[in-house]
């Protein structure tokens, strides 16, 4: 089932990802392995859809003595239109780890909600051109005959 998004939705921050600063206290870690939507992240745009609107973060998240390390993988499931045919083709994403550092003295209430941080990052790793069948698309004959 295809489940495309609405566009430029101004979705409410998700509530999972945020990180509360004294569940950490005293060298603890913490893991964990939550599921957004792309509609919790803003994640959707005219050139964008997301065919299982789910975001996978997993990770962990300590602090040291000034800052807040946490590192994290993504999984995303987005949708990308052919720049040759128009279509939207699913094009499942792994993102590997990254780490965001963030100061204490930064963070507001005791609590550091990493899904800014999640959403530029997802941002940046998605390419800006897409073509369907792994730059195969099957109207790029029809396409390549008009410019030459
Ligand atoms: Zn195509």
């Amino acid at each position: 089932m295809m489940a495309l998004l609405k566009i430029n939705v101004l979705g409410k921050m998700s509530q999972n990802l945020k990180i509360i600063l004294s569940n950490l206290a005293g060298d603890k870690q913490e893991l964990f392995d939550e599921v957004v939507t792309a509609d919790e992240l803003r994640l959707d745009g005219p050139e964008l859809g997301f065919e299982d609107p789910a975001v996978r973060v997993k990770g962990q998240a300590y602090i040291t003595s000034d800052m807040l390390i946490i590192q994290y993988t993504l999984s995303i499931w987005p949708l990308f239109v052919c720049k040759i045919c128009n279509e939207r083709f699913p094009s499942p994403m792994e993102i590997d780890k990254t780490t965001h550092a963030e100061e204490l003295s930064n963070i507001r209430d005791g609590i550091f909600d990493l899904s800014e941080p999640v959403r530029e990052h997802i941002l940046l790793e998605l390419p800006r051109f897409s073509e369907c069948n792994d730059g195969n698309c099957p109207d790029r004959v029809e396409v390549n005959k008009y410019i030459k």
